[in-house]
C-alpha cells in the first residue's frame, strides 16, 4: 500500500470521541464498562500500550494490565472489532473548568450521557453548547435504566424541548426504567434481552428473542414498548446520518453501563455512524486532508503527572498524515525544528513509548516544554488551524505568596498554570510583579491552582477576590482612559499580551462607555 492509502485506511479506522456529562451521570462506569469490550491493540500501525490511570479502582488496572489497553486520565485507546477507539477524558468538574471543553476540539463526536432519573443537567447543558457551537455530532446514551427513571418518551421531548436536538432512537427499551429486559433494535424489531453476569465483571450476557417469543415473555412491557415504537415511527424519528453529521439529530440508546447493558450497542453505533477523522479546517486555503503530511495541535498540557518524573506532557491530536518516533516536525508558532524522540502514548506508572500513530491518535510530548496550548506541529509548509476556544473570565482574584522566600517558585507554579490554562494570567504594572490577578470561568479553578501550587511547588498563596465581573478586550489608548475611572481597571494577559479592561458590572461598562469617547472595548472571543 501507498503511504497515502495507509494513512486514508488507518484514519478510516479511527473514532475519536468524549463523553459529556453531569458528575454522577456514570461517565467512569461507562469507560470501564466501554473497556470491557476491548481488545488489545497490537497490530501494524496501531499502539500496543498499557499503563496507569490514576484514581482508578485496583482491579481494573489489574485488568488494564492484563488486557495490555492504555488508560490514563488523558486518552483511553482500544481497539474494537477493526476499529481503534480513542475516548478522550473530560476532567468532570462540577463547575466550568476551560480544560474539559478544549478537550473537546480534539475529537470528532461526543457521547452525551444522561442518567435516566434526572435527564439534561446542567454541566451536560454547558458542554452539549460547546459541542453544538463546534459542530460536533452527538450520540445520546440514557444510562441507569436498571432503576426508577423518568419514562423515555419524556426523555427524548426534554431533549428536542431543550435543547432542539432531535433524538432518532436506535433501540428502544422494554421495561420501565428501574424493570430492565432488553432494548428492541429498531431497524429490525428483533429484542435483545440482557442478562446480568455477577458483579457486571464481564459484559453482559445478551440474547436475541424474537417477537413472537418477546411478546410472550414479557407480556405488557413488550406492548408498551411497541406502542411506544409506532408513536416513534409517526414523529419520523428515524436515524438520518446526514442530519446527525450536521448535529442536527441524534441517535439515542438505552442502558446501565453498571451492569454493562447497552455498552455494545453503543460502540456499535460508534462504529456504524460517528465520523472517523476527515479534512481539517485551516485558517487559510481548503481543509486539510488526512493524507496531507504530518499536522496535529496542542489541546492540553499537564504537569507533574508523574511525581517521580516531574515533568510535562503535551497533548497532541493529530489531524494528518503519519506520525513516527524520533520524527522531527516543525513548531507552528516558531517554525523551529522539535524533536519527538519522548513522544508517549501514554503516562502514569509504566511508560510506554509509541511507534506510529494516525489521524484521530492522541500523543503525548514528555518534557516539550516549549508547547503551548493550541500550538502546531507539522512537516512540510506552515499549517494553522483556527485558534482554540478561550472562554471568556467571569472571576478575577489577586494571588499572593506570603512568604517571600518562595518566591522564585511562585513565579514558575504561576508560569506553569498559564502554560496549562488552569487560569488565565493578568498583570499589570500597578499592582506589580508579585501580585498577578487570575482570571477563571469558575471560581473552582482558582482552587485547583491553589492546590497545585502547593502541591506541586510547595508554595502557599492566598487569593483576595476581586469585585470584577465583565471583561472586554481594549486598546493602549483604552488603558489611558481607564486607568482613573472607579469600577474598571485594565491588565496585560500575559499568555498573548492582550489589554483586558475589567469592570464591576455591565451597567458600570456601558456607563463608561457610553461617557467616554474614542474608548475601544471589544469582545473577547
Ligand atoms: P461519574 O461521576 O459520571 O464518573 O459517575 P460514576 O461512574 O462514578 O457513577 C456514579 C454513580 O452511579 C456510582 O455509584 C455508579 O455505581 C452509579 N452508576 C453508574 N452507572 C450506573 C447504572 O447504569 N446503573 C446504576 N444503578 N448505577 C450506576
Amino acid at each position: 500500500m501507498s503511504a497515502a492509502s495507509t494513512i486514508t485506511a488507518e484514519a478510516a479506522r479511527r473514532r475519536t470521541f468524549a463523553v459529556i456529562s453531569h458528575p454522577d451521570a456514570g461517565k467512569s462506569t461507562l469507560t470501564e464498562a466501554l473497556a470491557l469490550h476491548a481488545r488489545v491493540i497490537g497490530e501494524a500501525g496501531a499502539v500496543h500500550g498499557k499503563g496507569g490511570r490514576r484514581g482508578v479502582v485496583s482491579d481494573w488496572m489489574a485488568m488494564e494490565r492484563q488486557r495490555g489497553i492504555s488508560i490514563t486520565s488523558a486518552v483511553l485507546q482500544f481497539a474494537y472489532r477493526d476499529l481503534v477507539i480513542n475516548l478522550l477524558d473530560t476532567p468532570g468538574h462540577a463547575d466550568f473548568s476551560e480544560d474539559t471543553y478544549r478537550v473537546l476540539t480534539a475529537v470528532d463526536c461526543a457521547v452525551m450521557l444522561l442518567d435516566a432519573a434526572k435527564g439534561l443537567e446542567p454541566q451536560t447543558l454547558k458542554l452539549f453548547e460547546v459541542c453544538r457551537h463546534r459542530g460536533i455530532p452527538v450520540i445520546t446514551f440514557i444510562n441507569k435504566w436498571d432503576r426508577p427513571g423518568q419514562d423515555p418518551l419524556a426523555l427524548l421531548d426534554e431533549i428536542e424541548q431543550r435543547i432542539a436536538l432531535k433524538p432518532t432512537p436506535l433501540s428502544w427499551p422494554v421495561g420501565i426504567a428501574g424493570q430492565f429486559h432488553g432494548v428492541i433494535q429498531r431497524g429490525d424489531g428483533v429484542m435483545t434481552a440482557f442478562h446480568r453476569t455477577p458483579g457486571g465483571a464481564t459484559t453482559a450476557i445478551e440474547e436475541r428473542v424474537e417477537p413472537v417469543e418477546a411478546a410472550q415473555r414479557y407480556g405488557p412491557d413488550w406492548q408498551r414498548a411497541q406502542e411506544e415504537l409506532e408513536l416513534l415511527e409517526l414523529t419520523g424519528a428515524d436515524h438520518d446520518q446526514g442530519e446527525f453529521l450536521a448535529a442536527k439529530t441524534t441517535p439515542v440508546l438505552f442502558g446501565a453501563a453498571v451492569a454493562n447493558f447497552g455498552v455494545r450497542q453503543l460502540l456499535d453505533a460508534l462504529v456504524a455512524y460517528a465520523p472517523p477523522p476527515g479534512p481539517r479546517p485551516v485558517t487559510d486555503g481548503d481543509p486539510r486532508p488526512v493524507t496531507a503530511p504530518f499536522a496535529g495541535f496542542v489541546f492540553k498540557i499537564q504537569a507533574n503527572m508523574n511525581k517521580a518524573h516531574r515533568d510535562q506532557v503535551a497533548f497532541v491530536r493529530i489531524c494528518s498524515g503519519r506520525f513516527t518516533r524520533g520524527m522531527t516536525v516543525l513548531h507552528g508558532g516558531t517554525g523551529r525544528p522539535f524533536a519527538t524522540k519522548y513522544a508517549q502514548q501514554l503516562f502514569g506508572a509504566d511508560r510506554e513509548t509509541i511507534d506510529e500513530a494516525y489521524p484521530g491518535d492522541v500523543v503525548g510530548l514528555v518534557n516539550a516544554t516549549a508547547l503551548g496550548i493550541g500550538d502546531t506541529l507539522h512537516e512540510g509548509p506552515s499549517v494553522r488551524f483556527p485558534a482554540l476556544p478561550s472562554f471568556t473570565p467571569e472571576h478575577f482574584a489577586v494571588l499572593r505568596s506570603p512568604d517571600t522566600a518562595t518566591y522564585k517558585r511562585f513565579r514558575r507554579g504561576v508560569e506553569q498554570l498559564d502554560a496549562e490554562g488552569v487560569v488565565q494570567v493578568l498583570r499589570s504594572d500597578r499592582r506589580g510583579e508579585q501580585s498577578p490577578v487570575l482570571a477563571a470561568v469558575g471560581p473552582m479553578q482558582f482552587e485547583v491552582a491553589q492546590a497545585r501550587l502547593e502541591a506541586e511547588f510547595g508554595v502557599r498563596t492566598t487569593l483576595e477576590h476581586l469585585p470584577y465581573e465583565v471583561v472586554r478586550r481594549t486598546d493602549p489608548a483604552g488603558e489611558d482612559l481607564l486607568r482613573t475611572m472607579a469600577g474598571a481597571e485594565v491588565l496585560t494577559r500575559v499568555r498573548d499580551g492582550a489589554l483586558l479592561a475589567l469592570f464591576t458590572s455591565n451597567w458600570r461598562m456601558r456607563a463608561i462607555a457610553d461617557n467616554t469617547r474614542g474608548l475601544s472595548l471589544a469582545p473577547l472571543l
